[in-house]
């Protein structure tokens, strides 16, 4: 099955409530969606978000880079040798990680096609369930108590809490938030590197001798700082997870090897795809280190890629695909 054209478009849906973080807000869940079709009449799909502020890519940026240099490389190659067509795509054109994941996922889609499996059973086929949580964006500590409470209304038992963006009431969000949800909902935080290392220690400390119940904290620092990261794991009990400071398997090595972080999050958008996933998968299996499945502000088409491999393998324990 020859890979014949890459096809792209844009897809624009606006988001119920806007999305807050300490990096950004965001009104419209955006993308480019890929259409791989071949000379077998099967079309494989993907898509990519720009995240600028996570990946550096722009909605232009995503298209330039499948039609200027990834386009003309995979045309003509063969689905059937996922191996070599993989790796063309790998060197097609360095970083862009989201053009690749969405490239990356129609491949796997058409290879998946072409054999009759689900992708999930083809990358391992641990499970056919997973519960994701939702995530709660940073506002004011009563909008995000009121948006707890709805979230919790809806169903979803786990609760991810965006802080950052004024460390100052970080501490008063979470109190509120832990009081109006009770006891049985986990809540983990996030701070989208919005502290330093004296403030992830301070306000991590202050929510520990509170009893709040924190799960664990995420990407507390900057993504480089990966030392700092390692000093802050070190001095609280809360358990640490690594998300903008683990985009590919180096990164993963580099902080499994140091010690870090207690789990990775993996994000297609981050990693160019399953393939790169699926290594962070193996060290994590290797070094027995726990993995989120995340994702950026995705539709239900990239999501559903993320949401096979979180089927997929025993070593993904939790999953924050709640875009869609
Ligand atoms: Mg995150």
């Amino acid at each position: 099955m020859k890979i014949t054209a890459i096809r792209t478009g844009l897809l624009s849906i606006p988001l119920r409530k806007p999305f807050k973080t300490a990096l950004r807000t965001l009104e419209r869940q955006s993308s480019i969606v890929v259409a791989i079709d071949t000379d077998a009449g099967k079309v494989g799909w993907g898509e990519a978000p720009p995240t600028g502020a996570v990946t550096g890519e722009s909605l232009g940026s995503i298209r330039g880079a499948i039609h200027e240099f990834i386009a003309p490389r995979l045309i003509g190659q063969e689905v059937e040798n996922l191996e070599v067509t993989l790796d063309t795509l790998d060197r097609a054109v360095l970083k862009n990680t989201s053009a690749k994941a969405a490239v990356d996922m129609a491949i796997y889609d058409l290879f998946g096609k072409r054999f009759g499996v689900p992708v999930y059973r083809l990358l391992g086929g641990a499970r056919t369930k997973t519960e994701t949580d939702l995530t709660i964006s940073v506002n004011s500590p009563d909008e995000m108590v009121a948006d707890a409470r709805e979230a919790v209304g809806r169903g979803f038992r786990i609760l991810k809490i965006k802080v950052g963006r004024e460390p100052a009431t970080d501490i008063e969000r979470l109190r509120k938030i832990r009081e109006a949800v009770g006891a049985g909902v986990v809540i983990r935080v996030d701070a989208n590197q919005g502290w330093n290392a004296r403030e992830a220690v301070r306000i991590m400390r202050t929510l520990e001798a509170a009893h709040l119940g924190i799960e664990l904290v995420e990407q507390p620092l900057p993504a480089h700082d990966v030392e700092g990261m390692k000093h802050v794991r070190d001095a609280i009990e809360t358990p640490v997870l690594a998300d903008e400071s683990v985009f590919s398997p180096l990164d993963a090595a580099k902080i499994i090897a140091m010690k870090a972080a207690d789990y990775l999050n993996i994000k297609l958008m981050k990693t160019g795809g399953l393939r790169g996933a699926l290594r962070i998968c193996a060290l994590a299996e290797t070094n027995n280190i726990e993995c989120f499945m995340g994702c950026m502000i995705e539709s239900k088409l990239s999501v559903t890629a993320a949401a096979h491999l979180a089927c997929a393998r025993n070593i993904i324990t939790r999953t924050d695909l709640d875009s869609p």
